[in-house]
């Protein structure tokens, strides 16, 4: 079951700190191209399972690099006023889509604490490798 709850994904994350970059070192002795497949479906799942609309936490939380503070002046209630033309970072935002999933493990455990859509791909890679 997914997690959606803000405010328990932060908690679990904080608890689940040690755990997280235990993984992380585990996850930098894997083949980087192998862990990128266990990935997508994973993340394809989560994504399309997890609506952004109901959230907005990122735009809340972090700053693409070309606009100043947060939360964004552009958000209103969960919703981006400039949707159409908002910066590629806002676009690519959470990055998961990319490859070398391995490559980004520091910025993947900071983000998992406030965007659920990391939170939950990074615990079900967790499942799939039976990692403990
Ligand atoms: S520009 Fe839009 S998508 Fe980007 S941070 Fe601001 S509100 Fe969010
Ligand atoms: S990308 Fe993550 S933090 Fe941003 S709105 Fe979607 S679920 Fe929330």
């Amino acid at each position: 079951m997914l997690i959606k709850d803000l405010e328990l994904i932060e908690k679990l994350s904080k608890r689940n700190e040690d755990k997280n970059w235990r993984f992380r070192s585990y996850l930098k002795m894997q083949e980087g191209k192998e862990i990128d497949l266990l990935v997508k479906p994973i993340y394809e799942f989560v994504k399309k399972n997890i609506d952004c609309l109901e959230c907005g936490n990122c735009c809340r939380k972090l700053r693409p690099i070309i606009l100043k503070g947060n939360p964004c002046i552009f958000l209103n209630g969960n919703k981006c006023e400039i949707y159409k033309s908002r910066p590629n970072d806002c676009k690519s935002f959470p990055h998961l889509q990319k490859r070398g999933f391995t490559t980004r493990l520091i910025g993947i455990i900071e983000y998992s604490m406030i965007c659920p859509i990391v939170f939950n791909v990074f615990e079900e890679l967790k499942i799939a490798m039976k990692f403990r």
